[in-house]
């Protein structure tokens, strides 16, 4: 029995029992049956099922959307999470059947009587593993075009944020989905044993678990799509608008207090503007407020895991005790048995801290001035990180100018974390932020396609002595 503490109280009030490795198997071997009709059927017929599936979604929407915002603390982006899965299962239903091309006979070039076609067939059966930041959108965002391209799919939801898997099961339900879709709940030891019984794995998680499901995954020669963290940074360029500046570094900082992937961890700022976007940075980051005690006001949820807490306040002590200044918040607040972290702006930080160096998934915001374009290209590069990026400057020209110098997988221009916003545009995560393909895009779904070749010959077949010695 694994026990889940609700965020804003601390107290347990979900428990459940992790399925196993015996009842994955029998999982696995349920879709595995029901995965090669539901391959045969058309795209277009597919697309028309889960079309079904959004719109159960929707008339669940109320339960899903409240089991979420008992996983996060969080209201409205709980119910944001919810729309935007029923957008993004509408949207990959109007895309998807246009983005295979057309199978059709090709001659070869050297023999034209040998001609040939391709064959994409969807991975059987893949699996899904998510974290608990963005519970129900992270265990669907592979899983939509996964589905879409013919595979069925087992999904392995955070421990930690489990609650949401049971109103959405319903929805699957509804639209008879359940024999291609399933949430097998459950913690590490289940996400592991997963990775044994599937044909192709998305993980999305910290670089160490991401690591540890590379190898498991290698072991078993299956492909492993990984989505790791990030440490992004954001830089303002001395032409920047200082009003745009400060507004999306701030909500690109502290939007979800933190909790994502494509958060704006470090600010690099040219000296000529420092003082004045220092000043203006703490007057809005003193403006933020907790959604508590009414979770209808404020911007500004509880930490998740109370355990991502101690690492902030770890990193926060490091830095403070290598000579950083805080200049506003700072502390881990408790209200209610939960824990909260206030917006904090850091400066006198240097690129030995840790909470330059590592991940620090909180409202933290590290600030640093640089005297050259090359120097803030040098310092935003200094990471193992690669997820993405962001450049502010008076024109997009002179942002993308230095936006291309930057070594990450997504780059927003004036503005801060727009992959949270956008997921049209494919992106790669570069360095230890990942592997894989792009999970937005086009490649999105081609993604669950192997490329099988029909080689036919025309001709007559070529005799032995053709490759005669003699
Ligand atoms: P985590 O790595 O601790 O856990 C992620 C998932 O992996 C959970 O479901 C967990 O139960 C499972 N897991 C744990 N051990 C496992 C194992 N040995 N084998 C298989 N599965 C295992 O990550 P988290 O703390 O839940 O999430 C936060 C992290 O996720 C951050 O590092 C964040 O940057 C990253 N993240 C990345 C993206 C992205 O798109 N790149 C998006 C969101 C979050």
């Amino acid at each position: 029995m694994i026990e889940v503490a609700n965020p804003r109280t601390g107290a347990v009030d979900y428990r459940f029992d992790a399925v196993d490795e015996a009842g994955l198997s029998k999982l696995a071997a349920r879709l595995r049956a029901a995965q090669g009709q539901w391959a045969a059927r058309t795209i277009e017929d597919r697309c028309e099922a889960l079309l079904g599936w959004a719109d159960s979604i929707d008339r669940h929407k109320d339960a899903i959307a409240a089991a979420l915002e008992t996983d996060t603390g969080r209201r409205r982006i709980a119910r944001l999470e919810v729309e935007g899965a029923i957008a993004s299962i509408r949207g990959w239903a109007a895309g998807a059947p246009h983005l295979l091309p057309q199978p059709q006979w090709a001659e070869g070039r050297m023999n034209p009587a040998i001609r040939h076609q391709a064959q994409d067939v969807p991975y059987a059966l893949t699996g899904v593993i998510s974290p608990w930041n963005f519970p129900l959108t992270l265990s669907l965002i592979d899983t939509i075009p996964a589905l879409i391209a013919g595979s069925a799919v087992i999904v392995k939801p955070s421990e930690v944020t489990p609650r949401f898997a049971e109103p959405l099961g319903a929805a699957i339900a509804e639209a008879g989905l359940s024999d291609l879709l399933a949430f097998a709940p459950g913690d590490g030891a289940t996400g592991a044993a997963l990775v044994d019984q599937v044909d192709v794995v998305c993980f999305t998680g910290s670089v160490p678990t991401g690591k540890k499901v590379a190898v498991r995954a290698a072991g078993r020669l299956i492909p492993a799509f990984l989505e790791l963290g990030g440490k992004d940074p954001l830089i303002i360029l001395e032409s920047a608008d200082m009003d745009r500046a400060v507004t999306a570094a701030l909500r690109g900082s502290v939007l979800s207090t933190g909790q994502a992937c494509q958060s704006i961890e470090r600010i690099y700022v040219a000296r000529a503007i420092y003082p004045d976007f220092l000043d203006r940075l703490v007057t809005a980051a003193e403006a933020v407020r907790f959604n508590w005690p009414d979770i209808n006001s404020g911007e500004l949820g509880p930490m998740i895991f109370a355990r991502q807490a101690d690492i902030i306040a770890g990193q926060l002590e490091d830095a403070v005790a290598r000579g950083a200044k805080v200049l506003t918040g700072g502390k881990i607040d408790r209200h209610g048995g939960g824990y909260w972290i206030a917006p904090t702006v850091l400066t006198d930080v240097t690129h030995d801290m840790a909470i330059i160096r590592d991940e620090t998934f909180g409202p933290i915001l590290p600030v640093m001035a640089f005297d050259s374009v090359e120097e803030a290209v040098r310092l935003a590069n200094d990471t193992v990180y690669g997820l993405s990026a962001a450049v502010i400057a008076g024109t997009i020209e002179e942002a993308e100018g230095v936006g291309r110098q930057l070594d990450a997988g997504a780059v927003t221009l004036n503005d801060a974390a727009l992959t949270a916003l956008f997921h049209e545009a494919e992106k790669q995560s570069f360095k230890q932020s990942g592997l894989g393909p792009s999970r937005m895009g086009a490649a999105g779904l081609l993604r669950f396609y192997r490329r099988k070749a029909l080689i036919a010959q025309t001709g007559a077949p070529a005799p032995l002595s053709a490759f005669s010695e003699g």
